[in-house]
């Protein structure tokens, strides 16, 4: 069976990346499967452990680490975010197309170890509209929302190492580009 492809999806925090995922992903044609990551952040609410993440505890995140678990992990704002490797590679051997959503560090190892991969940067409209979509979420203290903020610049600047870059102004449009991409990288991989 033909491996299936490895696809990134960054982004700032706050870009809405999630809405935009949830309008493609149960598109059976895209034939995709979303990696799971693990962190030591705290479930939001709604958040499901082994759903949204696997939650975790530093000391096991740095075990998984150490026993080389991990395709890829980084630090992001106090918290360890982190990508197992087995799931990734059982799923594309399975024939399905494997979607990362990662921050920019993370996506550079994957980059250096799968160059192949497809890689998509979802931007915001302005930093205005990012802003107000970190502080509509209304989970964080104002300190971290900060901290995010300023993450978001430096990020938005790593643009350029991205094949695709998508503008989530409106996430149904957003999620229709990154579909149209996805279906055009299946027909090359053919
Ligand atoms: P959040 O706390 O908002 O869920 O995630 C913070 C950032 O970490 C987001 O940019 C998200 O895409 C990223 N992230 C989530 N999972 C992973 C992962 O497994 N590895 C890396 N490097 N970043 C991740």
């Amino acid at each position: 069976m033909k491996k299936g492809l490895l696809i990134i999806i960054s982004g700032p925090s706050g870009v809405g990346k999630g809405t935009v995922r949830n309008c493609f992903m149960n598109d059976e044609s895209l034939k995709l499967a979303y990696s799971i990551s693990m962190t030591t952040r705290s479930p939001r609410q709604g958040e499901q452990d082994g759903v949204d993440y696997i939650f975790t505890t530093k000391e096991e995140f740095e075990q998984a680490i150490h026993d080389g678990e991990l395709l890829e992990w980084a630090e992001f704002v106090g918290n360890y975010y982190g990508t197992p490797m087995s799931q990734v590679e059982k799923l594309r051997k399975e024939g399905k197309n494997v979607l990362l959503e990662i921050e920019v560090q993370g996506a550079t190892q994957v980059r250096e170890k799968c160059p192949e991969a497809l890689t998509i940067f979802i931007i915001p409209p302005s930093m205005e509209e990012l802003e107000k979509r970190i502080r509509g979420r209304r989970s964080e203290p104002e300190e971290i929302v900060q901290q995010r903020l300023a993450k978001a610049s430096k990020e938005i600047k790593m643009v350029n190492n991205y094949k695709y870059i998508v503008c989530n102004d409106d996430p149904q449009l957003a999620a229709d580009m990154i579909s149209t991409i996805i279906k055009r990288h299946m027909e090359i991989d053919e």
